[in-house]
């Protein structure tokens, strides 16, 4: 990879959205929601620039980008979108006149991105939550269960997960009330109904699918990266103590389903190929069914943000998305492996991402450590979990040889229970 690709467009050097990046989203302008790419500080207005014809012989129609949603897009298949992105980032680059060269059609296209509004960019179809950090995985074991055992003997065996809601996903920017619940304080005394005071945000990143398989048919690991269009900032709201009430036995459903936020652009994984490390070693060896090759873990940094009414935020926690125990390939070759069927627009959310040390954790539960460790913010007041009133930002971008490809945020406020 070098740094060879300039823009016609001034893009300033700490953008997440460099001519190597070009993620998909939905915006609306002037009262028409369409599809969208975006470079720098402008969204590029795929529906006008495919009136120009320089989008023709792609594959794609007028409808696809006058679509409210990236999935007729996605149905296109992944040869498809990656030629659309190939072609767009042709057209931006410093060199290319086509587009360029035509003062009209350039004021058309490129909006600033302060002049739109962001849409929902998916219609999810299904939503699948896993718990593929070690870390994560073994700090909560070790709170709440035994620190000799923190790991459940099924974990370095099975990419841990459950099938989540996706009617209550949202889009950055979209606020939230605090949930109610019941609750049980303490194991001798009866349950409580009230607002969750525990609420906490759990730091992922999610990933999108295509169309995948008939029912009944497997995707192997090494198909895997073939079904999977791009990746969001995702905040996966927990309701801690509504959780520790209701889990037992069949897992988590109200203290989850209250909302998820994810961000506003799919970043595509042929933008984020070039970032790609290697995992942690895996041992016990896994079944061949989860055996992989190549690097297939990715390094995205990431910071989680707690931003006090009327404050500036502070930084909670810097964490990485290459630290996951499990690898994307090893959760769709998992979810697929009975058979499953997955589609267009589905999304699966990797699971809380803690890293090593303790700035790193991806919950408050685990920075808290259960509320017995109480977060400084700058403003000088502390936090065990989330507060009315807090907006909680996350962010993440990858970084190597002066290039830089991220997801910009997913940013959500919490107003008191309704
Ligand atoms: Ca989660």
């Amino acid at each position: 990879m070098s740094s060879s690709l300039t823009s016609w467009v001034d893009i300033n050097q700490q953008s997440d959205f460099s001519i190597y990046n070009i993620p998909f989203g939905v915006i609306t302008s002037q009262g028409k929601t369409r599809v969208a790419s975006r470079i720098g500080d402008y969204v590029i207005d795929l529906s006008s620039l495919f009136e120009t014809t320089l989008l023709d012989g792609l594959g794609f129609d007028q409808s696809d980008f006058d679509s409210h949603k990236l999935n007729n897009l996605m149905l296109k298949g992944k040869q498809a979108t990656r030629r659309l992105r190939n072609r767009l980032q042709e057209l931006f680059q410093q060199e290319n006149n086509e587009l360029k060269g035509s003062e009209n059609w350039v004021s058309k296209v490129l909006i600033p991105v302060d002049a739109v509004s962001m849409e929902m960019p998916v219609e999810i179809g299904d939503y699948t939550d896993f718990y593929s950090s070690i870390e994560h995985a073994t700090n909560v074991g070790t709170m709440f269960r035994d620190p000799d055992n923190a790991l459940l003997p099924n974990w370095k065996y099975i990419p841990v997960g459950y099938h989540g809601r996706s009617s209550s996903i949202i889009l950055s920017g979209q606020e939230i009330h605090r949930p109610k619940g019941q609750q049980k304080p303490k194991d001798d005394e009866a349950p409580i109904f009230g607002p969750c005071k525990l609420l906490d945000f759990e730091l992922e990143l999610g990933f999108i699918t295509y169309e995948g398989k008939p029912l009944g048919e497997s995707i192997s690991t090494a198909e895997a990266n073939d079904y999977i269009f791009g990746m969001v900032l995702f905040n996966d709201w927990s309701a801690r103590d509504i959780q520790k009430w209701e889990y037992v036995p069949l897992g988590p459903f109200l203290a989850k389903n209250f909302a998820s936020s994810m961000s506003a652009w799919v970043v595509t994984l042929d933008a984020l190929e070039d970032f790609r490390v290697a995992g942690p070693q895996q041992d016990p060896a896994v079944f061949p069914y989860l055996e992989f090759s190549g690097n297939q873990n990715i390094d995205i940094q990431l910071e989680v943000q707690i931003q006090p009414e009327g404050k500036e935020p502070s930084t909670v926690s810097q964490s990485n998305y290459k630290h996951m125990y499990w690898n994307q390939s090893q959760q769709l070759a998992h979810h697929t492996v009975n058979g499953c069927d997955i589609h267009a627009g589905d999304l699966y959310a990797s699971g809380t991402i803690s890293g090593p040390t303790r700035d790193s954790y991806g919950s408050m539960l685990e920075l808290s450590w259960k509320g017995t460790n109480p977060i400084q913010l700058n403003d000088g007041s502390e936090r065990k979990f989330i507060q009315d009133h807090d907006t909680v930002i996350m962010k993440g971008y990858c970084e190597k040889n002066g290039i830089r490809v991220g997801f910009g945020e997913v940013s959500t406020k919490v107003l008191p229970t309704k």
